[in-house]
């Protein structure tokens, strides 16, 4: 036994020397598919990137797993949503991790959300009869290209101060980035110009920055309430209040049970159009990074425009 203990530390010290001059790649760690997409565009081959919950699920609601342990374990930086989104499965995960560097607070925990644009951060008191509120404004900011491209920015700052040596790299990925998400841009707004002033209804609170990109006009949700599930009177006014405003779409997130909002749909004579709330988010469509993302859910919004018969403002 001995002898066994003695020859792996001479064996690693091998290894070490014999590795090429090249550092390995950061492993960096996000909290979402979205956020993953933009650390992969800043990282490039200089960081090997995961993220713990996928597109379609839930992100306030994710089941931890075993394996999430221990990728925040060998974790070079962790980049969470924050405001949060993930308080009710991410603490104790990060706890187990048993990884000083990426606790909350630390150097290589990264919250996205301190670059962002954040909407609806509540004034005044919070009770618990508003729902689930999250006291630090909506989480959901990434839907917006602007945030996007801030959120690149930090991560780039963040891998620069980590690997000074590909600070260079970082801000030549950024660059290319930001040029590309520019180009697009430009494209996503022209699509979305004829619909400016649409009213919409939307399940969750999960669109506000979407919104406000494209100047949509969301007058109602099918939860009564954050993270409330539908009731029947809430369901009735708001398919009443659908109706006398002429809404013609409900945006409803994949990891919702459809049932309500179809049947407002039906009662209503609105069209239900699911959207990519995130990287990986789309039913039957390969949505993979976060370009893809705003491509497939302008597309998939226009579409259902179109087939309304809508117009901006109607
Ligand atoms: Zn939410």
């Amino acid at each position: 036994m001995k002898k066994i203990t003695l020859v792996l530390p001479i064996l690693l010290a091998g290894a070490l020397s014999a590795a090429p001059a090249h550092a390995a790649p950061l492993k960096v760690v996000a909290t979402t598919q979205d956020l993953e997409s933009l650390a992969k565009e800043v990282g490039g081959d200089k960081v090997q990137t995961d993220s713990l919950a996928k597109g379609y699920q839930d992100p306030h609601q994710v089941e931890p797993k075993p394996s999430f342990i221990l990728k925040l374990h060998s974790a070079d930086l962790l980049i969470v949503v924050g405001r949060e989104l993930e308080i009710g499965w991410l603490p104790p995960l990060i706890n187990q991790a048993r990884n000083t560097q990426i606790q909350p607070g630390a150097d290589r925990y990264l919250d996205a959300s301190n670059f962002a644009h954040i909407l609806e951060i509540p004034t005044g008191q919070i009770t618990r009869a508003m729902g689930d509120v999250h006291p630090q404004g909506n989480p959901h900011y990434w839907l917006s290209p602007e945030n996007g491209r801030r959120i690149a920015q930090g991560i780039q700052k963040k891998l620069s101060e980590i690997s000074p040596a590909d600070a260079g790299y970082f801000a030549q990925r950024y660059a290319d980035f930001d040029k590309r998400l520019a180009d697009a841009e430009k494209k996503w707004a022209a699509a979305m110009a004829p619909y400016k002033g649409a009213k919409i209804v939307t399940y969750h609170r999960s669109w506000p920055n979407f919104v406000e990109t494209y100047g949509l006009n969301v007058v109602g949700y099918v939860e009564p309430k954050p993270g409330i599930p539908p009731s029947p009177s809430h369901t009735l006014e708001l398919t009443q209040e659908m109706k006398k405003d002429n809404v013609k779409i409900i945006i409803i997130e994949p990891y919702f049970d459809s049932k309500t909002p179809n049947a407002i749909g039906r009662d209503s004579g609105a069209q239900v159009v699911t959207l990519a709330p995130s990287v990986g988010g789309a039913k039957g469509a390969p949505v993979s990074d976060y370009l893809q993302l705003f491509d497939y859910n302008v597309k998939t919004l226009v579409a259902a425009f179109q087939a309304t018969g809508m117009k901006g403002g109607a």
